[in-house]
């Protein structure tokens, strides 16, 4: 048995997010095409006598108790497996929060899979995945990982071919959008059918590994819901462009943008110049994370 572990939480993006219908019970019904990129926050368990979870993190405004993902998976493997010891976790931020990038999910994804290694539970994947959806519905993917469609509540995954080689900026505006704000907002029944991007015909562009045809097939919904709100998102994704990305979007519920370049000299200076012009508060260069299966 381990005494301490060190991890990396992987963020994820969304090349295609779509909302098929809103359901009666409330949840709404997608199907997205989620990216796996290699920017991460950075956890450490570490065993401690004491039969309690601690949990200290570098964002003062994070919460340390089980409102944390981080707390939430540690006690469902410790609830389970009847772990008598304690655990303490520090969980370095660097995924920008409530982004759409599924910071939260991917911490919790990362603690059940450090668990798992530290106290040998033998847990498969599949079955860590299992555990994962009761803690949220991306959560069963950020242990997954790479390149996957997400139907269902975003719960039912299948793999698909990896992205092709590209740079990736990842830029964050100084505002903080509503989860909840951006899905009461969308109309999702009402859509007209161009409102809708074509996730079939993106997972086309991705099986024969064509990157501008995958930026030009992009799409999400969501963004019919913030960009009227919230401008920014789309001047940000006009500037990208206009600095040579081939194709740039928000991703997940927002309010994060993301920029596909094929060249990384192109991609840092779309990073400096949003830098320069305020229009993003966090930026990052990162790469697609591809697992090997
Ligand atoms: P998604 O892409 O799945 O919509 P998100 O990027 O919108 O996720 P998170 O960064 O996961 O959202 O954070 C949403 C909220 O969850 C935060 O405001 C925070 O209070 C809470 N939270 C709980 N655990 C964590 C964690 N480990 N990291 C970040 N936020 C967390």
């Amino acid at each position: 048995m381990k005494d301490r572990i060190q991890l990396k939480a992987l963020a994820k993006i969304n090349l295609g997010l779509d909302v098929l219908r809103r359901r009666e019970d409330g949840y709404h019904e997608v199907k997205m095409i989620m990216q796996t990129i290699s920017l991460h926050d950075d956890l450490e368990i570490r065993r401690i006598k004491t039969p309690e979870i601690q949990v200290k993190t570098n964002l003062y405004y994070l919460p340390t108790n089980e409102n944390n993902l981080v707390y939430k998976a540690a006690k469902l493997l410790m609830d389970e497996f009847g772990i008598k010891e304690g655990v303490a976790i520090q969980l370095k931020k660097r995924i920008p929060v409530a982004a759409g990038m599924a910071g939260g999910s991917t911490d919790g994804a990362a603690v059940l899979w450090g668990m798992n290694q530290m106290y040998g539970l033998g847990l498969s994947r599949q079955e860590l995945m299992e555990r994962g959806v009761k803690l949220g519905a991306d959560v069963p993917y950020c242990v997954q990982r790479g390149t996957a469609l997400a139907e269902g509540i975003g719960e039912r995954l299948s793999v698909l071919p990896s992205m092709p080689k590209c740079t990736i900026l990842i830029a964050k505006p100084g505002i903080s959008v509503s989860t909840k704000f951006v899905y009461e907002n969308l109309h999702a029944n009402d859509l007209k059918p161009e409102q809708h991007p074509d996730v079939d015909r993106m997972i086309e562009a991705m099986k024969e590994k064509n990157l501008d045809l995958l930026c030009e097939r992009m799409g999400n919904v969501l963004e019919t819901v913030t960009i009227p709100a919230y401008p920014v998102i789309q001047e940000i994704k006009e500037h990208m462009m206009a600095c040579g990305a081939a194709g740039a979007m928000m991703s997940g519920s927002g309010p994060t943008v993301f920029g596909i370049f094929h060249s990384p000299v192109q991609a840092k200076a779309a990073m400096k110049d949003l830098k320069v012009n305020g229009l993003a508060k966090q930026l990052y260069l990162t790469t697609p994370y591809n697992v090997k299966r």
